[in-house]
């Protein structure tokens, strides 16, 4: 009995707070960015404002259910609020310590159709928001199939945003492209926003674990506002998400920064996705890889067997020779399985005649580099979940620790988008069981990444990103000057990216006018801007032999200590500064620009002000530009301390890429 009159009190105080008709509160740490939540003629609703400037204003929240709905007739039953303040350490990555802060307003509302519960909880960190959606198991909702998500991200203003459009892209492989919100057709997330002169947005979602994915489609308000509405990817059913007896949405997030920089220097994502589990962790090792890929982008060499077939035992022992020569980690072999030729039967283990793969991974292994598979499924995931047990462990005998799974076709199995609740759980099964075989996954035409690398860390790194290939073969002349310079402001904020860096060959004969719009400085900075765990230097190994700038890439690390954003402006340039993981105090920094050139200074006030550096700066030479002179490059060496200011002289598409190394 007194455990009971207990129980009841504490249910008595917790609904006490809530059913007042002022709206709940909640404030980031430092208490900037204020949150409130309440309901609107029956419809549960959130703002968002900073410093009393709203952010976000009356954005509704809720489902459509295929049994009914969750977001009219609500009531708020209880709330709590609770904080949370600590740091972790990541296996690898742009910070090495991440902490984590905020503080948490959680609303249980009842209502809706038939009466149901739901709990909305909300984080406000410093640098954004983070909310998620929780349908418990309840005899009013047996099974929770979800026909729409209704949350709503509700700008005061319409205000320019930039993203990739939803209907028209494949894989994600579109330019990102700034227009007004209002303008806009359904979107993919990030979507990076310019709200005011110092209020840059993105919104995306983080842990998306077994749910669809996340699209917005603007709705211009009456008064002015656009309301950017969730529009999840659906099955082919039309239904958006199965969730059984309960539901757990991924968290929605908006990173909330002063300057663009800010963007990307917030961890809000990767601390909303839970912590690894794992026991053993030390087979998960980023580092950096070449392989036999551009000189089948460029047709001297062939997918699939033939005269000019690329991947032979010949071919991959010299790239493991030049990988062992010049401190890369892994080569990638593509074309090297049946399954490429017309009519052939893929398979994941049966190599070409003319690709020994016993003895290319022997050859290998002796040499301490690792061969990085490859899956091309051709969109048939289902042909990859037959075959991966079978496959993942013949590659765990051979030493081939990482995997660059592919999914080329408009769909999986023809049947089910990538972006859906069924692609969503396919990419889950492959990593999982290629954890249990110690493998790491670089996935092609993937789900957008949100984080998932904090609880599966082999999930290195995934495409889903127009790459360096289309300055191979792509009709429009490839990618444009500003190209690079937007990426780590939009894709960039969802995770890694396999964009595949580094291409000093300038040839155009596939297409002609088709190469690198940048200069070969801007080439060595993207290996810096551009984050990857497992980078690629993607030119074939006779484009870098002898050459001097080669000496950068084999220096720089894939995995960082600490990474700030000094300057930049989205679409235009942009300068990132990482400090290496290995102890060594070395800063590596890439600075690059779109077709414009520029001048920007750096202080180095992010040096230890007690050491002095070596400064090795890999810069556009002498009339150096992207159109008519893009190989003309510098290297210098200069002695600097924190007191320093570099001045970086960009060409037009240039860029600059630099190592500082502390001297005894
Ligand atoms: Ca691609």
């Amino acid at each position: 009995m007194r455990k009971n009159a207990v129980i009841l009190l504490f249910m008595v105080a917790l609904i006490t707070g809530a059913t007042s008709a002022a709206p709940l509160t909640v404030t980031s740490p430092d208490g900037h960015l204020r949150l409130t939540a309440g309901i609107d003629k029956g419809r549960p609703y959130y703002t968002l404002s900073r410093d009393g400037v709203a952010i976000l204003g009356t954005s509704h929240l809720g489902f459509a259910l295929e049994s009914g709905d969750l977001s009219t007739g609500m009531k708020i039953v209880s709330s709590s609020h609770d904080t949370h303040d600590d740091s972790w350490t990541t296996l690898w990555g742009e910070d090495e310590i991440i902490r984590n802060h905020y503080n948490q307003l959680s609303v249980t509302l009842q209502g809706g159709r038939p009466r149901a519960k739901m709990t909305v909880t909300f984080r406000l960190f410093d640098d954004g928001l983070g909310f998620r959606y929780e349908i418990p198991r309840q005899k009013a909702l047996p099974h929770i199939v979800v026909t729409d998500e209704l949350t709503e991200f509700t700008l005061p203003h319409d205000v320019p945003a930039w993203s990739i459009p939803t209907n028209r892209t494949i894989y994600y492989e579109n330019l990102y492209h700034r227009d007004l919100l209002s303008v806009k057709d359904t979107v993919h997330t990030p979507l990076t926003i310019e709200a005011a002169p110092d209020v840059y947005l993105a919104i995306h979602q983080a842990a998306l674990v077994d749910y669809a994915d996340l699209n917005l489609t603007p709705r211009a308000g009456k008064d002015g506002s656009v309301t950017m509405l969730s529009a999840l990817t659906p099955w082919q059913d039309g239904t958006k998400v199965k969730a059984g007896n309960q539901l757990c949405s991924p968290w929605r997030t908006v990173i909330v920064g002063r300057k663009p920089g800010d963007l990307i220097t917030s961890r809000l994502m990767l601390n909303l996705n839970e912590p690894c589990t794992w026991d053993d962790t030390s087979w998960i090792q980023p580092g950096r890889y070449i392989g036999i890929w551009w000189s089948i982008h460029k047709k001297k060499h062939t997918w699939e067997q033939g005269p000019h077939h690329g991947a032979t035992t010949e071919n991959m022992k010299r790239y493991i020779d030049f990988a062992a020569k010049h401190g890369f980690s892994g080569v990638l072999a593509e074309g090297w399985n049946y399954g490429w030729g017309s009519g052939e039967e893929i398979s994941f283990t049966k190599p070409y005649p003319d690709f020994d793969l016993n003895e290319v991974t022997r050859y290998a292994r002796e040499r301490g580099v690792f061969v990085v598979g490859h899956t091309e499924t051709w969109g048939k995931s289902r042909l990859l979940e037959e075959q991966m047990e079978d496959a993942f462990s013949l590659y765990e005998r051979l030493g081939i620790k990482v995997v660059k799974t592919g999914y080329v076709g408009a769909m999986l199995n023809g049947e089910e988008l990538q972006h859906s609740q069924f692609g969503a759980r396919h990419y889950r099964r492959v990593l999982e069981c290629a954890a249990r075989h110690h493998i790491m996954i670089d996935n092609h035409e993937p789900m957008m990444p949100t984080g998932l690398q904090r609880t599966l860390p082999n999930l290195m790194t995934q495409e889903g990103v127009r790459g360096q290939e289309y300055n191979a073969w792509s009709q429009d002349g490839g990618n444009p000057p500003s190209h690079t310079a937007t990426l780590p402001f939009t894709r960039g904020l969802a995770g890694p990216m396999d964009f595949t860096p580094a291409i000093f060959d300038y040839s155009d004969e596939v297409v002609p006018g088709t190469r690198p719009k940048s200069t070969l400085a801007k080439q060595l900075a993207e290996f810096v801007v551009l984050y990857s765990p497992l980078q690629m230097a993607a030119d074939a190994i006779e484009s870098y032999e002898n050459h001097p700038a080669l000496s950068f890439i084999e220096s720089c690390p894939t995995t960082w200590r600490k990474t700030i954003v000094p300057n930049g402006e989205i679409g235009h340039y942009v300068t990132i500064a990482r400090q290496a993981r290995d102890g060594s105090g070395r800063w590596f920094i890439g600075s690059l620009t779109d077709e414009i050139s520029r001048t920007l200074t750096l202080p180095l006030t992010f040096l230890d002000t007690d050491k002095r550096y070596r400064a090795m700066i890999y810069e556009d030479g002498p009339g150096a530009d992207y159109l008519d002179n893009p190989m003309s490059m510098s290297i210098r060496q200069q002695d600097v301390t924190a007191a320093d200011v570099l001045t970086l002289r960009l060409a037009r598409s240039g860029g600059v890429a630099i190592r500082l190394t502390p001297l005894p």
